[in-house]
C-alpha cells in the first residue's frame, strides 16, 4: 500500500502559506521586480557603496546606517546594505526599516527563514560584524584550562613566519576531537603587541642534548628548548646565554646556527622547532666558555630572545653577496648563506674569505668546500695568519689586496650585500678598507658587540 501523507497544501512552512499569514505584500513600482533585481546585482554596480571591499563592522558603525537611503542591516553576522534593495522588497520599505542599523536576525526569522538571503543580497554585503572579545560566566572556571583556551590542546604545534610579508601562522591541534563553542579567552599579559624596544630580554631554560667537538677549540652545542616554546632567532640576530657562575649571573651573546651544513652528514635531522645549536669557541682563560663547557648533558643554560639589528630586507634584489668572516665571526654567516641561497631569487654570486690563523682552526672546512662543489654560485676562500709551510691557499690578514681581488661584482651595477664579522679590530680595519674600496654604507653589514 502506498503511503499518502494526508498534508496540506499549501505545506505549513512553505513560502505560499507564511507569506499568506505572516506578512502583508506592498505592491512594488514598476522595473522593480525580482527579475529586475537580479538584473540589477549582475549589472557590476557598486551596490555597497565600498567598492567590492570587505570591512569589520562594529556595532557602533552599524547603528549610524540606520536612514532609508543609508540602511544596513545585520543578519546572521553578515552585515548588508539593504538601501538599493528597498524598492525591491515585496514586504515593502517600512518593514526593511525596522531592521535598520541593527540585528535583523529574529525579525527575518519570523518572515523570511526560507529566502536565501545570502545569494539574494550577495552584491550588498558590507562585511562581518566584528568579534567582541567573549567575557566568560566564570574567570574561575575559564582559568582551570591550559593557555587560556577554553579547551586543550596538543603540545606539538607549528608556527610558520613569512617574514618577507609578515605574518605568523600558528597552527594548534586539539586534544580531543569536539566542537570548540568559544575559544577562551587571552590570559594576563597574552595576546598583546610590545613594541620590540619595550620588551625586556625574557630567558627560557634549556636543556643541554649535545655537545660535539668540530676544531680543536670549537665546539657545537644542541640545546633544547622547554616544551610548548617556540623560539625563532632571525637570520643575523643572536641571544643571550645566561650561567650562574659561583653564584653570579653572566651573560654572553652568542649567534645561533642551522643545521643546513651538516643535513648531508647527519642523520636523523633534529627538528630546528625544538632545538637550537650554537658554534662556540672555548677560551681555556675566559670566564664563560670554559664553565659551559663543563656542562652535562641534561643540563640547563637559560637562553634570552633574539636580538640584533641585521634585516632580511638588506637582501632585498641582492645579486652579489660578500661574507668576511674571521674565527668564530663565521656564525652569522651559516644562517645567511643558508638564507641566501635558497630565498633570494635573483642571487648571481655568493663568496665567503674566512679568516683563521691555521688550517685546524677552520670551523666546517669539508662542509664548505662540497657546498662551493654542489652550488655552483657559491664560493669559499681561507685565507690564514698562520699557516703551516705545507699551505698552498691565501696568507696574511684583511688588507686592500685581498679585498679588491675578492670582491669583483658579477655585473659592473649589481646590488651588492658586504658582511663582516670577527675579532672587534678585524671588523673595524675591514669596515675601513670597504670604504676605500667605494663601497657604500648601505652595502656593508657589520656585526658588531
Ligand atoms: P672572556 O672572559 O671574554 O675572554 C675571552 C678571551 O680574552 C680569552 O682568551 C681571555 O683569556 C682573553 N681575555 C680576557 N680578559 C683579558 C684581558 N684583560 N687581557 C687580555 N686577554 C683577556 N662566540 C662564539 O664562540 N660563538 C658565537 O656564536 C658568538 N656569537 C657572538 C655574537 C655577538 C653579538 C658577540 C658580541 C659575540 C659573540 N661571540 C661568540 C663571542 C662571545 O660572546 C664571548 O665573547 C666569547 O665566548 C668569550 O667569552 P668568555 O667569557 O669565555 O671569554
Ligand atoms: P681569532 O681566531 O682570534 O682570529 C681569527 C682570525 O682573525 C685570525 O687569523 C686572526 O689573526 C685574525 N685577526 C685577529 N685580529 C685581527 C686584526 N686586528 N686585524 C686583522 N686580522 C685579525 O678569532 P676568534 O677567537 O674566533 O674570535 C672571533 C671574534 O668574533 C670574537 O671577538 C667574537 O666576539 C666575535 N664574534 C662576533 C659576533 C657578532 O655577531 N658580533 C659573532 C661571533 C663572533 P691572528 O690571530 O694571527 O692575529
Amino acid at each position: 500500500m502506498l503511503n499518502v501523507p494526508s498534508q496540506s497544501f499549501p505545506a505549513p512552512s512553505s513560502q505560499q502559506r507564511v507569506a499568506s499569514g505572516g506578512r502583508s505584500k506592498v505592491p512594488l513600482k514598476q522595473g522593480r521586480s525580482l527579475m529586475d533585481w537580479i538584473r540589477l546585482t549582475k549589472s557590476g554596480k557598486d551596490l555597497t557603496g565600498l567598492r567590492g571591499r570587505l570591512i569589520e563592522v562594529t556595532e557602533e558603525e552599524l547603528k549610524k546606517h540606520n536612514k532609508k537611503d543609508d540602511c544596513w542591516i545585520c543578519i546572521r553576522g553578515f552585515v548588508y546594505n539593504v538601501s538599493p534593495y528597498m524598492e525591491y522588497h515585496p514586504g515593502g520599505e517600512d518593514e526593511l526599516m525596522r531592521a535598520a542599523g541593527s540585528d535583523g536576525t529574529d525579525l527575518f526569522d519570523q518572515v523570511h527563514r526560507w529566502v536565501n538571503y545570502e545569494s539574494m543580497l550577495k552584491e550588498c554585503l558590507v562585511g562581518r560584524m566584528a568579534i567582541k572579545p567573549a567575557v566568560p560566566k566564570d574567570y574561575r572556571e575559564e582559568k582551570k584550562v591550559l593557555n587560556g583556551l577554553s579547551h586543550e590542546i596538543q603540545e606539538d604545534f607549528s608556527v610558520r613566519v613569512v617574514e618577507n610579508v609578515g605574518k605568523i601562522e600558528i597552527v594548534l591541534k586539539k586534544k580531543e576531537n569536539t566542537s570548540w563553542k568559544r575559544l577562551g579567552h587571552p590570559l594576563e599579559n597574552h595576546n598583546l603587541l610590545i613594541p620590540k624596544k619595550d620588551t625586556g630580554l625574557y630567558y627560557r631554560k634549556c636543556q643541554l642534548i649535545s655537545k660535539e667537538g668540530v676544531t680543536h677549540d670549537t665546539k657545537l652545542f644542541c640545546l633544547m628548548l622547554p616544551p610548548s616554546t617556540h623560539l625563532q632567532v632571525p637570520v643575523g640576530q643572536h641571544v643571550y646565554l645566561k650561567l650562574t657562575i659561583t653564584g653570579t649571573e653572566i651573560v654572553k651573546p652568542y649567534t645561533p646556527v642551522c643545521d643546513f651544513l651538516l643535513s648531508e652528514f647527519k642523520e636523523p635531522v633534529l627538528l630546528n622547532n625544538k632545538y637550537i645549536y650554537f658554534l662556540i669557541k672555548i677560551y681555556p682563560a675566559g670566564l664563560f666558555t670554559p664553565e659551559l663547557d663543563h656542562l652535562h648533558i641534561g643540563d640547563f643554560v637559560s637562553v634570552s630572545n633574539p636580538e640584533g639589528n641585521f634585516k632580511i630586507s638588506q637582501f632585498r634584489e641582492l645579486e652579489d653577496l660578500f661574507l668576511l668572516a674571521a674565527g668564530t665571526g663565521f656564525t652569522p654567516m651559516v644562517k645567511i648563506l643558508n638564507y641566501a641561497l635558497t630565498n633570494i631569487p635573483g642571487l648571481r654570486k655568493v663568496k665567503l674569505m674566512f679568516f683563521n690563523k691555521t688550517e685546524d682552526d677552520i670551523i666546517w672546512r669539508s662542509q664548505l668546500e662540497k657546498l662551493a662543489f654542489k652550488d655552483k654560485r657559491f664560493d669559499v676562500e681561507f685565507v690564514l695568519s698562520a699557516p703551516t709551510s705545507e699551505w698552498n691557499g691565501k696568507r696574511g690578514y684583511i688588507s686592500p689586496a685581498l679585498l679588491s681581488q675578492f670582491l669583483k661584482r658579477s655585473l659592473d651595477n649589481s646590488r651588492v650585500l658586504i658582511c663582516i664579522c670577527g675579532p672587534t679590530p678585524f671588523t673595524e680595519q675591514g669596515i675601513r678598507l670597504l670604504h676605500d674600496l667605494n663601497f657604500s654604507k648601505d652595502e656593508i653589514h657589520s656585526f658588531t658587540a
